[in-house]
């Protein structure tokens, strides 16, 4: 019987992504491996995506869990915190189906172990009860598994919220955290949704394995507190295994698509002269705060390559346009895009973002922190300038920022947490045309060959795959059926 190791996502694009590059990696390590990629019946997997992959990487198998009945969730996406609910929520309503599968799928082949999402904590109970072991992929850095793995200690620490403190947060391996930089999710202890994020940082220290996309020499002094086990209560932090960094190489955002206009856009600029502007999957923002930055850019002289979404639907402009479907110059200053014609490109909604940070004429990328668009802007030599948005991206800026020194940083105003055309406009010439800039980007390049180093032959990453493939293949492939859910 063939071995199998079958992965858990959790849909979210960033997620996804990761967890089909980890996919690629054991299969380049150990190809007799058959590596299933589970995937949730709701939300609707992203299917271009999916057949891109499958399409070059035929080894990788998608499996569809069949489809669930949900309950009426029409709260659970009505603000970021219930967003993050739904999303644990969904996997735990899952598990039914999720059991029925993998003990259909051991009928064919030996499940040496399960590699789930962060937010697919709930289908630890299930694989825990069928007896094959769960590691857990942690798809952002291991200074936000620090930050997160310690969260049980913080509970018993502070009797009140995160958001009710006004001092720093002190976390093993981190600098001291404002309360504010706290994601928002775990801010307030009396959300249902902190009590998943209390209970995910519990199961994932007794898990068989942290597998963390990152690299030894990256995020040392937050490897170094997990590893001392300064994070978890007893002291004893599972295995972990820092193989990254794990980015998509592109060529997969489009199935068989021409290039992108804006690769064409870039190829006529000078070297490193273009900023990049892309805040992740999801990031959004009001006209309000649109019109500041376009005035931002414009001022600054500097070129940039922006990918612009339309407003949220509760943005009163998107509200008063809202019969009209308008496309997003509607939301940008009058004129903006003709001034700056010459020097600009806007790109609605999505940008091969990849291809964009490995061409050679940009010169500074503008990010919300996710980490995935962090570690693609390592692995290019790309100094970045953070304006981080929702999830862990404060916590991802703060280290970044202030442990690392790989990027400057935009400051909120307290009053609306709008950064305004001033702001944008200093710290943009800050990165893209003085010295502080430039010693950013000399580190990010010491970093991308770090990064190159880690994962070549002898490398931290490839040494920790290797290690981690051993502890895979020593599972035993027996499912235990004889317990259910
Ligand atoms: N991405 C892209 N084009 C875009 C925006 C995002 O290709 O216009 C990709 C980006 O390269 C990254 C992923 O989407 O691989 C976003 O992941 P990240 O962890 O940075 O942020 P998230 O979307 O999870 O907040």
């Amino acid at each position: 019987m063939e071995s199998s190791i079958v992965l858990y996502p959790s849909p979210g694009r960033g997620h996804l992504a990761s967890m089909v590059e980890l996919a690629k990696h054991i299969l380049g390590h150990h190809p007799s491996f058959s590596v299933t990629i589970l995937l949730l019946s709701t939300p609707p997997p992203d299917t271009h995506f999916i057949a891109a992959v499958s399409a070059t990487h035929p080894c990788i198998t998608f499996h569809r869990l069949p489809a669930i009945s949900l309950p009426n969730s029409d709260h659970l996406s009505s603000s970021p915190a219930n967003f993050i609910l739904s999303n644990f929520e969904i996997v735990r309503l899952h598990n039914p189906t999720l059991h029925e599968t993998l003990v259909s799928l051991s009928k064919s082949s030996a499940i040496k172990a399960f590699i789930i999402d962060f937010f697919c904590n709930a289908a630890f109970s299930v694989s825990a009860s069928l007896n094959i072991p769960t590691y857990y992929y942690f798809t952002s850095g291991a200074s936000g598994l620090a930050s997160f793995l310690y969260v049980p200690a913080l509970h018993k620490k502070y009797p009140d919220s995160f958001k009710d403190l006004d001092a720093p947060i002190l976390i093993p391996g981190f600098p001291p955290v404002s309360p504010r930089d706290m994601p928002l999710a775990i801010s307030d202890r009396n959300l249902t949704v902190y009590s998943h994020f209390l209970d995910t940082a519990v199961q994932m220290a007794n898990s068989a394995g942290l597998i963390i996309n990152t690299f030894d020499s990256f995020e040392a002094s937050a490897l170094r507190a997990l590893r001392d086990g300064l994070c978890v209560p007893d002291g004893a932090t599972p295995p972990t295994y820092c193989v990254g960094p794990l980015v998509a190489t592109g060529g997969e955002t489009e199935v068989g698509g021409e290039r992108h206009e804006c690769l064409g856009w870039l190829d006529s600029q000078p070297c490193r002269s273009v900023l990049f502007l892309s805040f992740g999957s999801m990031g959004v923002f009001s006209t309000m705060q649109l019109k500041e930055m376009a005035l931002g850019l414009e001022r600054s002289g500097v070129p940039f390559l922006w990918v612009v979404r339309v407003p949220p639907p509760h943005d009163e402009a998107r509200r008063a346009l809202a019969e009209l479907k308008p496309s997003v110059e509607a939301f940008l200053p009058e004129g903006f895009v003709d001034r700056t014609r010459r020097r600009g490109m806007i790109v609605e909604s999505w940008a091969p973002q990849v291809e964009v940070l490995s061409h050679g004429s940009v010169g500074g990328f503008v990010t919300h922190c996710g980490w995935n668009s962090v570690l693609e802007a390592v692995c290019h030599g790309v100094a970045m300038l953070a304006w981080p948005l929702y999830a862990e991206q404060k916590l991802n800026r703060a280290y970044l920022v202030e442990e690392m020194k790989l990027a400057l940083s935009v400051t909120e105003s307290e009053e609306d947490g709008l950064v305004s055309a001033e702001e944008l406009e200093e710290r943009v010439n800050e990165l893209m045309r003085s010295e502080k800039g430039r010693e950013v980007r000399d580190r990010v390049l010491a970093m991308r060959d770090a990064a190159a180093a880690a994962l070549s032959k002898g490398g931290s990453s490839r040494s920790a795959l290797a290690e981690l493939i051993g502890s895979l293949e020593a599972g035993s492939g027996k499912v235990d059926v004889s317990n259910s859910v």
